[in-house]
């Protein structure tokens, strides 16, 4: 069993698509073990963003790839310069208004919850995701208004990522453990009924 920290981002509360986020994700299998509606400070989105110190980088280069892959000059060559600038946008971006953060927790939750999300960017992300589903919002729009990507959810990345995540955002206590009935098909080897 796997957790994975889910944030419906400020683009998703303002335009009401909270439920059918959570709609996907609870039918997928995965078991809902937190939820509540955060006003994050610029500080806890830092945090998050940095955990993995590769992050920037990461981000920077996925860019450039997008742009060169669409016959486009990226803004900036240095992947870890525009990594940073990518991290002010999402404080401002992140700290708009209050968000849902949630903790699913299943069999590969990190990945099933990736691929039910999409690519990063929405634009590129494929249809039938919530990323390519609800918005035509793509690289260019965003650093062109020198904004962060509105892509309605963040998911974590990897295993390790999510438990560091999880604990930024959540106390122990609010982490629920209980059991549900539906597990038992998901899950067990014998039953019949
Ligand atoms: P994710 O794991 O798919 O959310 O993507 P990352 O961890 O790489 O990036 C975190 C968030 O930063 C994304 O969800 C976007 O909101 C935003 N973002 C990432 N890359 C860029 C970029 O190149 N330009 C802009 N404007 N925003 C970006
Ligand atoms: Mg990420």
């Amino acid at each position: 069993m796997e957790r994975t920290l889910v944030i419906a981002k400020p683009d998703a509360v303002q335009r009401n698509l909270v439920g059918e986020i959570i709609k996907r994700l609870e039918r997928s299998g995965l078991k809902l073990v937190a939820m509540k509606m955060v006003r994050a400070e610029a500080k806890l989105i830092e945090k998050h963003y940095t955990i993995d110190p590769k992050w920037f980088e990461n981000v920077g280069n996925k860019a450039i790839e997008s742009y060169k892959k669409k016959g486009l000059t990226p803004p900036n060559s240095d992947p870890v310069a525009l990594g940073k600038e990518v991290l002010e946008r999402l404080k401002k971006y992140m700290t708009a208004c209050p968000v849902i953060a949630m903790v699913f927790e299943g069999n590969s939750a990190v990945a099933l919850v990736r691929k039910i999300c999409g690519g990063t960017e929405p634009l590129s992300a494929a249809a039938g995701t919530i990323r390519g589903d609800f918005t035509p919002e793509s690289y260019q729009l965003a650093d062109g208004g020198e904004r962060a990507i509105r892509n309605l959810i963040h998911a974590s990345g990897s295993s390790e990522e999510a438990e560091k995540e999880i604990v930024l955002w959540f106390e122990k206590k609010e982490l629920m453990e209980y059991k549900l009935i539906r597990d038992s098909i998901i899950y067990d080897v014998d039953w019949k009924f």
